[in-house]
This record gives structure tokens, sequence and C-alpha cells, in this order.
């Protein structure tokens, strides 16, 4: 199908795409990848297309002060090409290489991902697990949200339709700190079914601090923190990780009725995967993180 009747603004400076947005009726159009599928599908209708992709400074990708910021027009592919260093950027690009395939990771933004808020999506559970901040701006000013905060839902967020979603800031991981990531998908390119990642810090043979994620194991992208409680001042043995696969699945996930499978099920494929990426974690790190 063509999408229905819209009106195109190719914004050149930030004002513009804000100016653009201010009356609630436009959409920010990123990689699109998402978007016009769902033009086309008219399950999205805008009024109005607003067009970051010209806005300069708009792919910002900078690693300053223990933070990572991350620009709207930073695609997947960034990632999975290895542009961030240490363990925080070999776990994005682990995950990366999990997204879609090379095109759609080509033009797809991580902003877009977020401010999409699909429930099988990899970055909202990233950005959720490392304690991320997301900030928003509109003609009115701008704030920051916490990630857990931002994610309201299934396709919902905290974002305002007036709101551009300008950049998020991601706490780098101590050097030393290991990541794993393990995902259940049908096909090569479909979206997960579910998946889990996990970044690991040791001190002195045990755990000082873990970040554990869930992607599609609940109506929004969970931080698992009762996994994370039950990591924290163990060695990273194989009683340590069963007990956080065990908290992943009983506690933190909150898995919801799907057509191929029942809940108890999702249940033991969270275990399963939150095993995987730990021992992912407990091993070598490919990407020198
Ligand atoms: C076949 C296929 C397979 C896919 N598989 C996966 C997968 O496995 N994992 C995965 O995570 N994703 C997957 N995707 C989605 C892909 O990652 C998209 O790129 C992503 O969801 C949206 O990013 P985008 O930049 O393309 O956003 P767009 O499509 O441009 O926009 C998506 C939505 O976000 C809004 N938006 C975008 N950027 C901003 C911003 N800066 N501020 C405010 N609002 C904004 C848009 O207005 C729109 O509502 C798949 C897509 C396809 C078509």
């Amino acid at each position: 199908m063509k999408p229905a009747p819209f009106d195109y603004v190719a914004a050149r400076s930030a004002g513009e795409a804000l100016a653009a947005l201010a009356d609630g009726d436009g959409r920010v159009l990123a990689g699109g990848q998402s978007l016009v599928l769902e033009m086309n599908y008219r399950t999205a209708r805008p009024r109005r297309l607003v067009d970051v992709n010209r806005v300069p400074g708009f792919d910002r990708l900078e690693a300053a002060d223990g933070t990572l910021r991350v620009g709207p027009l930073v695609r997947h592919h960034t990632f999975a090409d290895g542009a961030v260093a240490g363990p925080l950027g070999a776990l994005l690009s682990r995950v990366a290489h999990h997204i879609a395939h090379p095109p759609i990771r080509a033009r797809g933004t991580m902003l877009g991902s977020l401010a999409y808020a699909h429930p099988a999506a990899e970055w909202p559970a990233v950005v959720t697990a490392l304690g991320g901040r997301l900030e928003l701006e509109s003609a009115a000013g701008r704030r920051t949200v916490d990630a857990e905060t931002f994610f309201a839902g299934p396709f919902r967020t905290a974002r305002r339709p007036d709101e551009l979603l300008r950049e998020v800031h991601l706490p780098q991981l101590p050097q030393g700190s290991t990541v794993g990531f393990a995902e259940h998908r049908r096909t090569h390119a479909s979206f997960a079914q579910l998946a889990v990642l996990a970044a690991v810090t040791l001190a002195g043979g045990r755990v000082i601090a873990a970040s554990v994620g869930l992607v599609n194991a609940a109506d929004r992208p969970v931080r698992a923190r009762a996994a994370e409680a039950a990591l924290r001042g163990q060695p990273l043995d194989d009683a340590a990780i069963a007990a956080a696969a065990d908290a992943a699945a009983h506690v933190d996930a909150d898995p919801r009725p799907q057509p191929y499978t029942d809940l108890a099920y999702q249940r033991h494929a969270v275990a399963v995967l939150t095993r995987r990426a730990l021992a992912q974690a407990r091993g070598p790190q490919p990407d020198g993180g």
C-alpha cells in the first residue's frame, strides 16, 4: 500500500525540527525502518513528517567523563562496527549484530528504536539495564528522563508528541567488566522472542557490579534487579549463575501471553538465556571488553 498523504519538512537544524513538531502533529523521520513500514500499512498516518537526517551534529557519538552520548542519527551499524571502545562498546557491538539484517542496520537508529519502543527491540533493554538517561527536547525546553521511567509499555513512552529524543546518555562500564548477550529468535533477521544481556564487574574474584536486562520478558524492558542481587558479592561460578537465572525467570520476568508459547515456557527460556549471557560474560571477550 501507499502511505496516506502527509506534509514533509526537511529540517536543517534542531530549531527547525522542534518548530515543525511543536503542534504535536508531526512525526520524526530518522532511519525510517519502522515508521515508513507503518505508513505504508497505514497503521501510522502522520500529518507531517519531520526528516532530521540533514541536521548537522545529530550523528554525534561521544565518549567523555564516563558517559557515552548518542545522538538521533547514530545508526545500528555504527555499534556493530565497533565504534565504541571498551566493555560498553563490546556489549553494544554484540547486541547490534542481532538487530534485523545489514540494510536495516545501515539506516535504523538507536534513538529511533528507543522512541518506537517495540517490545522485542534490543536497545530499550540495554539502555534500561545500564541505567541510561534520555534527553528530550521541545520548543518549550529540555528534560531528562531515566530509561526505566521512559518506557511505559509496548510502543508507549514518556515522550510527548512535540518532543524530539535528542540524546541518550549511557554510563561507561568499568574497565575489566565483561559482557554477554543471548537471544532466541525464529529466523536470523526477525525480532527477538526473548533476549538477555549481562555486564559484570569483578574485584578479588567476586562480583561487585552487575547489570542484567531482559528483552520481551514483560510489557516493557526489564532491568533484572533480582538477578543482579543474586550475583553481587558472589564469585561468577555455576551456582551464582544458576541463582541469577532463577531470579531473572521467576522474580524479574513478567511474561505476557504470546501466540506461540505459554508463560512457563517463557520463564524457562529467560532462565536459559540468562545462563548463556552470564556464561559469555565469564568467558573470553573477543571485542576487547
Ligand atoms: C524486517 C525488520 C526487522 C527488524 N528487526 C529488528 C530487530 O531485530 N530488533 C530491533 O530492535 N529492531 C528491529 N527492527 C526495527 C529497526 O531497528 C528500526 O530501525 C527501529 O525500530 C527504528 O529506528 P529508525 O531510526 O528506523 O526509526 P524510524 O522508523 O524513523 O522511527 C520510528 C519511530 O520513532 C520515532 N522517532 C525516531 N527517531 C526519533 C527521535 N530522535 N525523537 C523522537 N521520535 C523519534 C518516529 O517518529 C517513529 O514514530 C526491524 C525492522 C524491520 C523492518
